[in-house]
C-alpha cells in the first residue's frame, strides 16, 4: 500500500511538517507571535503543518507546586487534570496569534485529537492516535493546534506523559499523520556533543543515530523525551532538532547503519540532583529485596546503578531522584522491622555522567580512561555501571562542570 507521503507527492500535495515548540520558545506573548509569524510564512508558502505546543517556560513547575501547597503526594489523577492545563493556554494563545495573521487555526487538547494512552497517570504512553479529525482540518485547510504532553486514557480521564512529554506527542502525531518529518524546535540549535549550557565547547551534531540518542536522552540530555526518539524509531519517523530562534539544519536523528558504527564516544549526558541510598542487610535474602523494590516501584520510585556487594556484611546500594529521597527513607524506615534490613545511609547532591558511544564502547579500556582523566582532576567515582553503548560514573555535583570539561575535552568530542 502506498504511504501517505507517496500518495500526497501522487495527488501533488505539499509537505507535512509536525514542529512543536517547547516551554522557552512558547514562553512569552512575544515569542508566541514571533513563532506564528514564523509559520504563517510556511502556511502562505503551501506548508501542510500541525503545531504542538509545550505549556509556557516555567508554568508546569508552577503548576505542580500549586498542588503541593494542598498535599505532598497528590492523587495522581488529580495531578494530571491540574499540570495538563498549562498546554492548553499555550495552544489558545498560538491559535489566536495564528488567526490573527490570517491563518485557519484550531486548537485541540488530547482528548479532541484523540489521543489515547494507558491509565499510569504521569507517565503515560500512547497507544493510538484517531487521525479523523486532524485529516479534515488539514483537508480544509486549517492549521491544527495540538496540546502537548497530554493524552485520554480508556476511562476518559485525562493523562500526561511524564515530564518533557510534548516531544513524544509530536512524535506521536507525525507516526499516525505519516508526516515527512518530525520537527522539534527548542531553546539550543540542535543535539550537541554535551549541554551547551554547562559545557562551552560542546558542538553542535548534524546528525546522530536513533541509538545513540535514545541513550542520550535516557541519561539526561533533555533536548529529547526518550520516549519520543523510541517511537520515532519504531516507526520510522524522520526526526530533527531545531533553534525556535535562529535558522538551521539542526540535527537530523539517522537511522543506524551498523557498517559505520565504530564505537566511539559521541556525547555526554548529565543526570543531576542525584541521591544515593544503601543499606546494610543482616541476612542476604532475595524475599527483602523483592518487597522492597516491588514497594518502591509501587509508589513509582524509579532507582537506577542498583549494585549489592559483599565485605564482612552484605550491602546493597542504588540512586534516585533527590526529590524522593524523604519517601524512600520513610520506607526503608517503615520496612526495616519486619525485613532483615540494618543501617540505612545516604548522600545527597550527587550526579551522574555518562559517556555514550555510537557503536558498542571498549568500556574496559574507556573505564581505565576515564578513571585516569578524573583521577588527575581529584575527581572521586562513586559508583559506575555500564551496558553496550554507554558507561555511567556517579560523582558529587559540585565537580560536574570540572568532570564534564576534562571528558569532554580527552575524548575530543569538540573536534570533527
Ligand atoms: P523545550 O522546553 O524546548 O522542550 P528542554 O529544556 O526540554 O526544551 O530541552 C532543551 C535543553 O536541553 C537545552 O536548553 C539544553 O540545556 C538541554 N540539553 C541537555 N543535553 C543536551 C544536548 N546534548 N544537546 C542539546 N541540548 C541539551
Ligand atoms: N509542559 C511539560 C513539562 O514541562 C511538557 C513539556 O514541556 O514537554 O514537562
Ligand atoms: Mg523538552
Amino acid at each position: 500500500m502506498p504511504t501517505q507521503a507517496a500518495l500526497g507527492e501522487a495527488l501533488n500535495l505539499s509537505k507535512l511538517y509536525v514542529k512543536k515548540f517547547g516551554g522557552t520558545s512558547v514562553g512569552s506573548i512575544e515569542r508566541i507571535e514571533a513563532l506564528a509569524e514564523k509559520i504563517a510564512a510556511s502556511h502562505q508558502a503551501g506548508e501542510r503543518q500541525v503545531i504542538v505546543c509545550s505549556a509556557m517556560a516555567g508554568e508546569t513547575n508552577r503548576l505542580i507546586a500549586l498542588g503541593g501547597q494542598i498535599t505532598a503526594y497528590g492523587d495522581p489523577r488529580e495531578m494530571d487534570m491540574l499540570i495538563s492545563t498549562g498546554e492548553q493556554v499555550s495552544i489558545a494563545l498560538m491559535a489566536m496569534a495564528l488567526q490573527k495573521r490570517g491563518v485557519p487555526a484550531r486548537s485541540l487538547t488530547g482528548d479532541q485529537v484523540q489521543i489515547h494512552t494507558n491509565s499510569h497517570f504521569g507517565r503515560a504512553s500512547i497507544e493510538k492516535v484517531d487521525t479523523d479529525y486532524l485529516q479534515q482540518l488539514l483537508s480544509e485547510g486549517i492549521v491544527p493546534v495540538v496540546a502537548g504532553f497530554q493524552g485520554r486514557n480508556p476511562q476518559g480521564d485525562v493523562t500526561t506523559l511524564g515530564r518533557g512529554g510534548s516531544d513524544t506527542t509530536a512524535v506521536a502525531l507525525a507516526a499516525a499523520l505519516t508526516a515527512d518529518e518530525c520537527q522539534i524546535f527548542t531553546d539550543v540549535p540542535g543535539v550537541f556533543t554535551a549541554d551547551p549550557n554547562l559545557e562551552p565547547a560542546a558542538r553542535k551534531l548534524s546528525n546522530i543515530s536513533f541509538s545513540s540518542m535514545f541513550e542520550m536522552a535516557r541519561l539526561g540530555a533533555k533536548v529529547l523525551h526518550p520516549d519520543s526518539v523510541a517511537y520515532a524509531e519504531r516507526y520510522k519517523v524522520p526526526l530533527r532538532v531545531l533553534s525556535s530562534f535562529e535558522a538551521g539544519e539542526g540535527t537530523l536523528i539517522c537511522f543506524d547503519d551498523a557498517t559505520k558504527l565504530s564505537g566511539e564516544v559521541v556525547g555526554i549526558a548529565i543526570s543531576a540532583d542525584l541521591a544515593m541510598v544503601s543499606f546494610d542487610e543482616l541476612e542476604e535474602s532475595s524475599d527483602t529485596l523483592a518487597s522492597l523494590f516491588k514497594r518502591l516501584a509501587d509508589i513509582g520510585i524509579e532507582t537506577d546503578l542498583l549494585s549489592k556487594t559483599r565485605s564482612s556484611a552484605s550491602s546493597v546500594s542504588f540512586t534516585i531522584s533527590q526529590s524522593w529521597l524523604e519517601r524512600v527513607l520513610a520506607e526503608l524506615d517503615a520496612v526495616s522491622q519486619t525485613l532483615n534490613i540494618g543501617a540505612v545511609y545516604f548522600e545527597q547532591d550527587l550526579v551522574r555522567v555518562s559517556l555514550v558511544g555510537n557503536g558498542n564502547l571498549p568500556k574496559t579500556e574507556v573505564a581505565a580512561r576515564v578513571f585516569d582523566i578524573l583521577g588527575k582532576q581529584g575527581i572521586h567515582v562513586k559508583l559506575v555501571s555500564s551496558s553496550a553503548i554507554k558507561l555511567a560514573l556517579v560523582i558529587e555535583q559540585n565537580h560536574l562542570q570540572r568532570a564534564v570539561c576534562a571528558l569532554h575535552h580527552a575524548f575530543k568530542l569538540n573536534e570533527l
